[in-house]
């Protein structure tokens, strides 16, 4: 390899996004003769993050999943039920997992040179980066800045506070999860919990809210203690990890090619506005950019899913950020009048014209005509 050679692909951001597609270009052969450079902040050997997704059969990255789940229970306060998913199942991948199997395959790539630097601002391109990379190198862009807010756009947080425990006694079933809890004290807003059991004594419990603001730590501290001494009636027992998150949704567009940068991630529009899942939306978008590359196609022409999917997002986010009707209840409704199945390929984009109507006539007409008009009319 010729060192003074310019990149082929520079990366900025080695998380997710940025080692999903990554990986998948070096194990299909696409960088033996490519250079490229990956800019990431932060060593990634914490598990700084657990994705959970539903998913039927086997996924890329389907060796690192820590455990499945083929039933989930709902709960709330209108309607509460055990859902057997199939064909789906509920998986669980583990950040730290995930890092070093993506960061073990790229160590075999000596063309792939990693520089555990941070970028001031994406934009322009990064040293050393000079003008010949910013015109022959696709650059990839997975850096989020949640300060860059379309003020048209709703905008809500999701926010969760999360710990894995540890019982005494047997206590979970690591058979059923539960999906969402809606039981708990609603009034900061839409709140759930959620209870994600990898063995008789051990599970991750969630305390989750779509609001416009942070909570205070302690906040989330007390939901979690009353939600496990409340609801799960657990007694004593160990913490052995947290995790705190923030998920941006929003209604805001995200171009796929912005400043001669393609976006991937969360920066590419990739966290579904009404649900904040993103972990299945990558996969898919980083399937179909390896593909093209490795076909030689361009990356312009790649499709994304129907715009109606962006108009249900923004109407769904506008009933919740304007309190149109309480999120607890637009849940429960789902899940009451549909089966699993049709909510799970509905919030995957994935639904047909028809399921879409089914799922819509199970709402409350209202609230979500008036969010609907808020949208078009905006
Ligand atoms: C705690 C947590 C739990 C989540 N759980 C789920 C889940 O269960 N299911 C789901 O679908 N989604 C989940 N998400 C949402 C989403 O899947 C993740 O945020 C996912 O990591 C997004 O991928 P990304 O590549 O866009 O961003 P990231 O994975 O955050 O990658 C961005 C990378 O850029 C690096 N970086 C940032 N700024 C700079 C800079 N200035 N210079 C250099 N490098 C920089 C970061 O260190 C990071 O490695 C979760 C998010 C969080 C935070």
């Amino acid at each position: 390899m010729n060192s003074s050679r310019s990149y082929d692909l520079v990366f900025l951001g080695a998380g997710c996004a940025g080692l999903s597609l990554l990986v998948r270009l070096a194990e299909a052969g696409y960088l033996s003769d490519k250079r490229v450079l990956v800019f990431e902040k932060s060593p990634k050997n914490l598990n700084d993050r657990t994705w959970c997704f539903w998913e039927k059969g086997d996924g890329y990255f389907e060796q690192l999943v820590h455990h499945a789940w083929g039933r989930v229970a709902f709960y709330s306060n209108e309607f509460s039920s055990d859902l057997s998913l199939a064909p789906y199942r509920y998986k669980m991948i583990r950040g730290i997992d995930f890092y070093r199997h993506c960061m073990g395959v790229l160590e075999q790539y000596p063309q792939v040179e990693l520089r555990y630097e941070e970028v001031e601002s994406p934009h322009p391109v990064p040293s050393p980066c000079g003008e010949r990379e910013r015109e022959r190198a696709l650059v990839f862009n997975s850096i989020f800045d949640p300060a860059k807010k379309d003020p048209k756009a709703t905008h809500l947080l999701q926010h969760f506070k999360g710990r894995v425990i540890e019982t005494e006694q047997d206590f979970f079933d690591p058979g059923a999860a539960t999906l969402m809890d809606f039981r708990v004290d609603q009034r900061h807003g839409t709140t759930f919990a959620y209870v994600l059991p990898v063995s008789a004594r051990r599970a991750l419990i969630e305390y989750t809210l779509f609001t416009e603001k942070l909570l205070q730590p302690e906040e989330y501290d007390r939901g979690l203690d009353d939600y496990l001494r409340e609801y799960l009636k657990i007694g004593s027992h160990k913490i052995v990890e947290e995790e705190f998150g923030v998920i941006p949704m929003t209604g805001q567009s995200f171009p796929f090619y912005h400043q001669g940068m393609y976006q991937l991630g969360t920066a590419g529009g990739q966290t579904k506005a009404s649900s904040g899942y993103t972990f299945q939306f990558i996969q898919k978008r980083s399937e179909q950019i390896a593909k093209a590359l490795i076909e030689g196609r361009s990356l312009w022409n790649l499709s994304g899913d129907p715009d109606r999917f962006m108009f249900y997002d923004r109407v769904l986010l506008d009933v919740l950020a304007k309190g149109y009707w309480p999120g607890d209840r637009v849940f429960a409704r789902l899940f009451a009048r549909n089966p699993v199945q049709r909510v799970f390929s509905f919030l995957d984009n994935e639904s047909s014209l028809k399921q879409e109507w089914q799922l819509i006539s199970s709402l409350p007409t209202l609230p979500f005509l008036r969010a609907a008009a808020g949208v078009m009319f905006r």
